[in-house]
């Protein structure tokens, strides 16, 4: 998820942690040293996975492993080396608030964050606008109140869409309203729950700014945090069966080689879930497999360009479209001295579906037409230079961006947080119940949340 602080700021602020025992977050600080040498399997190297086998070493869990599908950590976490003299994200971006373990875990390594006074720029009605120009339209000021009131919706549990056609806002604006509430929650706001948004808005509580690190990856954040754990990731490990018949869980990958845990923390994305990717023996409780149809899960991709020539203000953080990419943003600023033009134009939900099934030709010229039609004449497809695509569809053992609510969804994140037994948890986004899923911090969270709940069963 990126830059959702439009859509939140009418809450409060928590005031940032300093001192040094505030770094770490409220699982760690309750020390106990369980000293258990059961073996502990965990499935997945995202950042959930990987704080999950922290905390489990800090608190004295001898015999943990990390089994990933992937060849590498970080899952949507993943960063772009040698495209621009910095780190260009592919996956998580921004620190979502600074009253969460993800901002801790940034400071702890040195983070520092981009500070630049930045302005939103919109195209609509045929032409672009800065902030000044779009408040003088009445349309815009429509769906402007329309953003700043999600937290006090009410009504029943339906689409976005369906709201906005409700509150009559006029269609000329449809694609911003779009871009700013159904591709930021990694759908379109056809399928996603209003309600269900407004219930998360009104939860949250991870502080509203949004802090993108400057001077080094995300990725870069979980390894100096985590360093003596990547040693313990089994990598090219695809769980394909969990058989949790008796005390003992079985677990086996694609080549078929067998892994027996006394406690399984499950933390893959909900999408492998969805797909039955992994067969469970028993099958999954029924209250788990109606949660998993009340969330959805949809293509995303991020797309970044590079040209020889910077055709947007110098100050542009985002730039709102009406084609085929929502959002672009203006990814070298504050970032790099150099003088680098790079945008990225981040893509989910439908038109992400349309993008994946084109050539990387095909989508550079679509969003090439795009940017010049936005900033008229051919700045764009003349000054093209480089492109690069993440597609998060195509990764195997990722398959979309992040979970979202579906009209439908009340209950459904608890039921696919309950663990199972006292052998078997489940973390990872999807599993946030506290308003924080599709973030990095949220999935930090679910991992604590898993911990306590395995410390808790261990006699
Ligand atoms: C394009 C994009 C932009 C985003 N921007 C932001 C942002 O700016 N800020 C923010 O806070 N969040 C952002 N997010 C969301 C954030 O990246 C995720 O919420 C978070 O990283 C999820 O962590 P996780 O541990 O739950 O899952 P993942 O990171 O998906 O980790 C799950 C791991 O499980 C592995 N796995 C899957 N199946 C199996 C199997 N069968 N056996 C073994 N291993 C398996 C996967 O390979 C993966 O490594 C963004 C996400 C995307 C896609």
């Amino acid at each position: 998820m990126n830059r959702r602080s439009f859509i939140r700021n009418t809450l409060i602020t928590l005031p940032v942690l300093s001192s040094t025992s505030s770094i770490l977050s409220a699982c760690e600080e309750n020390e106990i040293n369980i000293n258990y040498d059961g073996k502990i399997i965990i499935i997945g190297a995202g950042a959930s996975g990987l704080y999950a086998a922290h905390l489990l070493q800090k608190k004295g869990a001898k015999n943990i492993q990390i089994l990933e599908a992937s060849l590498s950590y970080g899952g949507r976490i993943k960063t772009l080396s040698g495209f621009a003299d910095f780190p260009v994200e592919l996956g998580a971006e921004e620190i979502h608030g600074n009253n969460n373990v993800f901002y801790r875990l940034a400071k702890n390594a040195g983070a520092t964050f981009t500070d630049e006074s930045t302005s939103d720029y919109y195209f609509f009605k045929n032409s672009l606008k800065n902030e000044q120009q779009a408040n003088t339209d009445n349309d815009f000021i429509a769906a402007s109140n329309l953003l700043n009131n999600i937290a006090n919706y009410s009504g029943d549990d339906i689409t976005v869409q369906q709201h906005i056609n409700n509150i009559g806002i006029n269609v000329a604006l449809h694609p911003y309203l779009n871009a700013q509430i159904g591709n930021e929650y990694g759908t379109s706001n056809q399928r996603l729950s209003m309600k269900g948004i407004a219930e998360a808005d009104n939860l949250w509580t991870a502080g509203d700014e949004d802090y993108p690190v400057a001077n080094k990856s995300v990725l870069s954040v979980l390894e100096q945090n985590f360093a003596t754990i990547i040693s313990k990731i089994k990598y090219d490990t695809a769980i394909k069966s969990i058989d949790y018949t008796s005390s003992k869980i079985i677990l086996k990958d694609q080549n078929n080689t067998e892994y027996i845990a006394d406690k399984v923390i499950i933390t893959v994305p909900l999408s492998i879930l969805k797909s039955n990717y992994i067969a469970f023996n028993p099958g999954l409780p029924d209250s788990k497999m109606t949660a998993l149809n009340k969330l959805g899960m949809d293509a995303g991709m991020k797309v970044i360009l590079k040209f020889n020539n910077r055709f947007w203000a110098n100050d542009l953080s985002s730039v709102f479209g009406t084609g085929a990419v929502p959002e672009y943003w203006n990814t070298a600023l504050g970032r790099t001295n150099s003088n680098y033009s790079i945008l990225t134009a981040f893509i989910l939900g439908e038109k992400a579906e349309t993008l994946t099934a084109l050539s990387e030709t095909q989508i550079k010229n679509i969003l090439l037409s795009d940017l010049d039609a936005i900033y008229g004449g051919t700045a764009a497809s003349s000054g093209f230079l480089a492109i690069h695509i993440q597609d998060w569809t195509k990764e195997p053992f990722i398959k979309g961006a992040y979970s979202y609510p579906k009209v439908g969804y009340a209950g459904a994140r608890e039921a696919l947080a309950e663990k199972i037994g006292d052998n078997l948890f489940f973390a990872g986004e999807a599993t946030a119940v506290n308003g924080h899923f599709a973030t990095v911090h949220g999935a930090l969270e679910t991992a604590e949340r898993s911990v306590t709940e395995l410390i808790a069963t261990i006699k």
